[in-house]
């Protein structure tokens, strides 16, 4: 498809062939990385982003929705999915036909499954992060005696998710692995896949790989939190750079109003540049004041973001076309989305996540 507006994110695809090496190097050789691919794969484009990583021979992914795996099934995919969240028991025969694993998060849901079906189901455990998965060694009893009872149906992993691994060493993160590890040695046989890490827990607590770990955050080159920033054995490389261009250049005089509001008063005769991008596109308002790159130099945003467009003030007159990065490397100087996140008094995760489909993902 063509594309006539310049603003677009462009997606460094070896960036995260290279953080999964790097992460791979720190791992055991027997724990296999499942990239998670929810969300668009954190906004990086989930097809592109599969259909790059199987071609270096992964073959196992995540995603949070049934609808998240369709897609990816669709676009031609013939991975294993895991679906992290729920999914209806209607979508039971399709998962099966293309092997795409479900959550198995609760008693009712396991005793819900319709007997004549062959599901390939993960057992969630919830050890303490109070989202979704059995709440003790009872309920998980109970479900592996009605698992056993159908022998269509396959357990193929068992996972739990840490709420505090990408803190300092911390006693929650402690407990939920004993119990982790207490609750497994209630299955009768191990399931193929036994996995607890997130990209943090991987990174920091070697111990919780188990079988397999969940990379999502930092296969995109982002650090999960500020501890995490600061702490981190390795750099990852980030992935995205968000780019757009001037496509209006003026000066104005002294006292001229910009934006809704007419919020930012020009204290002198000034250089503005109008970028066509906005917060439908992810440019959030609050991000007013932040500094963007064009050439080697920053230029704060000024006035409201408004929908569509936004205004920098340039230190100098800059020609119409000139490129400006608002995330990512210039090569001279880099805003990573850590900072947005901050500026924000968000994390880094909502960041990429919410960047619109309305701006195009290339690869170049
Ligand atoms: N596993 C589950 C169940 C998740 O919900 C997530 C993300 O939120 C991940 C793994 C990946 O976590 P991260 O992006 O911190 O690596």
């Amino acid at each position: 498809m063509t594309h006539y507006r310049p603003t677009y994110l462009e997606i460094d695809l070896d960036a995260i062939s290279t953080n999964i090496a790097t992460l791979k190097n720190q791992l055991n050789e027997e724990t296999m990385i499942i990239p998670v691919v929810k969300a668009n794969a954190y906004g990086h484009g989930a097809v592109r982003v599969v259909q790059h990583i199987e071609a270096q021979g992964l073959q196992f992914f995540a995603v949070a929705t049934p609808d998240e795996a369709v897609e990816l099934k669709e676009a031609g995919s013939q991975s294993e999915i895991l679906v992290l969240g729920n999914s209806p028991h209607s979508f039971i025969p399709y998962a099966e036909r293309h092997r795409i694993h479900l959550t198995a998060h609760s008693l009712e849901w396991i005793q819900n499954i319709p007997t004549t079906a062959s599901p390939f189901l993960h057992i969630k455990l919830d050890t303490g992060m109070g989202r979704i998965g059995l709440q003790s060694e009872q309920e998980l009893k109970k479900a592996l005696r009605v698992i056993a009872q159908h022998k269509n149906w396959r357990i193929e992993g068992v996972y739990t998710h840490f709420a505090t691994a990408d803190e300092a060493i911390n006693p929650h993160f402690e407990q939920q692995l004993k119990k982790f590890e207490k609750w497994l040695a209630l299955f009768p046989e191990r399931p193929r896949l036994v996995h607890a890490a997130n990209s943090a827990a991987a990174i920091q607590h070697g111990g919780a790989a188990f079988s397999a770990v969940r990379f999502g955050i930092s296969m995109y080159g982002i650090a999960a939190s500020d501890w995490m920033k600061e702490n981190r054995p390795f750099v990852y490389t980030p992935a995205m750079r968000l780019v757009s261009e001037l496509v209006h250049v003026k000066q104005v005089e002294v006292g001229t109003s910009i934006g809704y509001g007419a919020y930012y008063t020009s204290a002198e005769p000034e250089w503005i540049g109008t970028l066509p991008i906005g917060y439908a596109d992810g440019l959030l308002r609050g991000l007013k004041g932040l500094s963007v790159l064009i050439e080697d130099t920053v230029a704060p945003i000024v006035g409201k973001i408004c929908m569509d467009q936004t205004m920098i003030k340039l230190p100098k007159e800059f020609k119409v076309g000139t490129k400006v990065v608002l995330l990512g490397s210039n090569g001279v100087h880099t805003i990573p989305a850590e900072e947005w996140a901050e500026y924000l008094r968000t994390i880094p995760y909502e960041i990429c996540c919410q960047l619109s489909y309305r701006v195009p993902r290339i690869y170049p």
